[in-house]
């Protein structure tokens, strides 16, 4: 089948050393998974997780995750495994057949890898990518303070541009440079800075074929995007401003009074001049400004474009 096909040709340039390291962990621990003839159940583990044969099916009645590894169900946290190998069932860890031992590979297997996020990425790639360009939504986790800046894949943007958002238990959380590592394991890089969405957490993230997009650095990646509508209103504030410093005189002297105290009409004729020195950073000005006056000047706009002078 195709998929198998792309992840084969996916995992062939992932490291492998980190889950070797673990794998041989694993066999010190519990010397009874080694196989009498050679090999071992943790060598076997590391196939499956390195060849994508591994994957999360939810949760089951008691709540439970439930995992499918090379075609045999069994849990990390509920213990069991539904094979047939008679290999023993340790009272804290678990039953130590091959197929939790991946499960246990691969949960554990952090660091700068997460073979969740590539094995999703691969997959997405895979049935959305063809045009060599996929927008993901990520969700970007502002309360984790002190445990790194994590997110989550929680979604992409389909072939005819609906957002795809995923289930809460299949969102993906990770790390930056378990993304870069992702990213470069699959071949694909980032496109463009990212963009939010409106509310509070979501962003859209387009990638692309190749490894000649955006470098993934903490300052592209976490991008305080900005959402149309975000730029709609800062280009109103630039058109508001110009204009009252075009006309700074005839609206304090106008028919509507705007009463400034001596520092926020002080604070205005600073504004002037700055936007004459430079209009683009009108923005940033108008942001600085007092809130109570930005209100005035903005009431007394409204107003007076709407025509409702007082004489
Ligand atoms: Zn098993």
């Amino acid at each position: 089948m195709n998929t198998q096909h792309a992840q084969h040709r996916t995992y062939r340039t992932l490291p492998v050393n980190d889950l070797a390291e673990l794998a041989a962990k694993y066999e010190d621990k519990w010397p009874e998974i080694l196989y009498a003839r050679g090999g071992s159940r943790a060598q076997k583990a590391m196939s499956f997780v390195v060849e994508g044969r591994i994957w999360s099916e939810g949760r089951d009645y008691n709540g439970n995750d439930v995992w499918v590894v090379n075609g045999n169900r069994c849990s990390k946290e509920g213990k069991w495994c539904e094979c047939q190998d008679r290999i023993r069932t340790d009272p804290t860890y678990g039953k130590l057949c091959a197929h939790r031992l991946a499960v246990a590979l691969k949960t554990n297997w952090l660091g700068d890898k997460n073979p969740t996020l590539v094995d999703a990425l691969a997959k997405l790639v895979f049935d959305h990518g063809d045009a060599g360009e996929l927008t993901l939504i990520v969700d970007r986790c502002y309360d984790r303070h002190g445990d790194g800046e994590r997110f989550a894949l929680t979604g992409f943007v389909d072939e005819r541009n609906r957002q795809v958002k995923w289930p809460a238990d299949r969102r993906i959380e990770a790390s930056l440079p378990q993304m870069q590592n992702a990213l470069t394991a699959i071949g694909w890089s980032l496109a463009d800075l990212p963009a939010k969405l409106p509310g509070w957490t979501d962003y859209l993230y387009t990638i692309q074929l190749g490894e000649n997009g955006l470098a993934l650095t903490p300052e592209i990646f976490f991008h305080k995007g900005r959402t149309p509508q975000m730029e709609e209103r800062e280009r109103s504030r630039r058109m508001v401003l110009a204009d009252i410093a075009a006309n700074l005189e005839t609206i304090l002297r106008g028919p509507i009074p705007i009463t400034l105290s001596p520092w926020e009409t002080k604070r205005v004729y600073e504004l002037r001049q700055e936007l004459e020195r430079q209009e683009t950073v009108a923005g940033e000005v108008w942001s600085r400004l007092p809130s109570s006056l930005r209100a005035a000047i903005v009431e007394h706009y409204a107003e007076e474009n709407m025509g409702v002078t007082a004489k």
